[in-house]
């Protein structure tokens, strides 16, 4: 299985220090208990909310919430007028009652607080756990959303599926600014480095994500959605990334995008 295919398969673990939130993927599919016994069901245009033991507001709260995000990330990244958008099958959110069934039917570590199968468009979690709404549903909605539009197969660098996940999450500006920072300290990492990384273990979590998010919302807000739409169709078309992200944007090489996005944070 290509690598890239392989880290769609994933759970995302949730830890959080110092206000932000910093995750480490694993490659452990998402056991949910599908259909095959006592969930309650809440349907909307996009989902559908799996519940067991929850209080009703909960429940119409997670469905406002998941719908509006779902508007608000296919307009932040210029997707809802992308002719080949598709969303045939809604996604599905698993709410456990509380930490320990969660933690008893996935296969989740103890300080696990959310997983998603992006592929299976499937996210769990359990209720009430107060970072879900800003933070674990926006950054995997945006993981599924992205990859529902290039395509669950192609092989891009960590940092651009991370980048889209994490510019939807509550505390964007912080990772921005903590990019800025890293970046007038000379500490970022050189952007053909920061494209080889394919495991948060060997990183600082903050630095990755900050710089990642930073160099995406760059490129949204200096060249405009219709060039990200550009870049989004080249991928699904199967233009390798980096070719297709050079073209796109017109660069000679990632070190002359890097540098765009350095001066742009220094001015
Ligand atoms: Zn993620």
């Amino acid at each position: 299985m290509p690598d890239n295919r392989k880290t769609l398969l994933l759970l995302c673990f949730f830890l959080f220090t110092g206000g932000l939130s910093a995750r480490a993927d694993t490659l452990v599919p998402l056991r949910t208990q599908a259909g095959t016994s006592d969930w309650n069901i809440k349907k909307s245009k996009h989902f559908i909310i799996h519940y067991r033991e929850a209080p009703k507001e909960y429940i119409s709260k997670v469905k406002r919430c998941a719908e509006h995000y779902y508007r608000s990330i296919t307009d932040y990244l210029g997707f809802r007028r992308f002719n080949f958008w598709t969303w045939d099958e809604r996604c599905k959110i698993y709410l456990y009652p509380n930490r320990r069934e969660y933690l008893k039917e996935t296969p989740s570590v103890s300080w696990s607080r959310g997983g998603v199968h992006i592929i299976r468009k499937e996210i769990a979690t359990y209720v009430e756990k107060e970072e879900f709404l800003d933070y674990v549903l926006p950054h995997e909605l945006g993981h599924i959303v992205f990859r529902e539009v290039v395509g669950f197969d192609k092989k891009l660098p960590l940092w651009i599926d991370e980048a889209v996940a994490l510019l939807q999450e509550k505390d964007r500006q912080k990772y921005l600014a903590a990019a800025r920072e890293l970046v007038r300290e000379g500490r970022h990492i050189p952007l053909e480095a920061l494209s080889k990384i394919r495991s948060y273990k060997r990183v600082s979590p903050l630095t990755f994500y900050s710089q990642s998010a930073s160099i995406v919302e760059f490129l949204l807000e200096e060249f405009g959605r219709g060039r990200f739409i550009t870049f989004c169709r080249r991928l699904r078309d199967g233009k390798d990334w980096k070719k297709a992200l050079l073209g796109t944007y017109r660069f000679e090489d990632l070190s002359a995008l890097e540098e765009a996005w350095v001066d742009s944070l220094i001015d």
